[in-house]
């Protein structure tokens, strides 16, 4: 996937202009996109789990992670359902690239779109292996519990900081 004068696609490309494969390899699996998210709202003064969020609404991670995802690996176990088993589940695609803002700040795709290139510890710069990605702390492996341990009420008391860090 790099190009004759062996610039990378990622490098060369727009995300819209990405093939499928090249599109897909950009995910770095992470799976903080797997937590839930917090808005909080200050007019009404309360804490709601949703994936629309208006002016003024701030969002927060939590640690809790949908009921589906394999922490060790940090994949879907039902990628090919996902969106019927769990109808809040973003698949970003190449045509809602908007909601990519609604993604942490270390998303790749997110930082594509922001300009700001690839990390050091994504898989494409590291023969394809989460190793380093893992290593250097930027999953949610060994950091979270799962939506089916506790109760809707209780994902606020799971508000973390970590996901939004970032790391190049
Ligand atoms: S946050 Fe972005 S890069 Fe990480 S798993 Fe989700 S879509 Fe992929
Ligand atoms: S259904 Fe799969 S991709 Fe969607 S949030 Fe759950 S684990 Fe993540």
């Amino acid at each position: 996937m790099t190009t004759t004068n062996s610039v990378p696609f990622w490098q060369e490309k727009s995300l819209e202009e990405m093939s499928r494969v090249e599109w897909e390899s950009i995910c770095d699996g992470c799976a903080k996109c797997c937590l839930h998210k917090l808005i909080d709202d200050d007019a009404q003064d309360e804490v709601i789990d949703t994936t629309h969020m208006n002016d003024q609404e701030e969002l927060h991670f939590t640690s809790v992670a949908c009921r589906y995802l394999n922490d060790k690996k940090c994949e879907c176990t039902v990628y090919k359902q996902r969106t019927q088993l769990v109808p809040s589940c973003i698949q970003l695609t190449q045509d809602n690239l908007e909601q990519v803002f609604y993604m942490p700040t270390s998303c790749s795709y997110r930082r594509l779109q922001e300009g700001r290139g690839l990390p050091s510890w994504h898989p494409l710069l590291n023969k394809g292996k989460k190793s380093a990605m893992h290593k250097a702390g930027m999953s949610v492996r060994g950091k979270i519990i799962f939506d089916d341990m506790i109760t809707e009420e209780e994902f606020e008391d799971y508000i973390v900081v970590w996901p939004l860090k970032d790391l190049d």
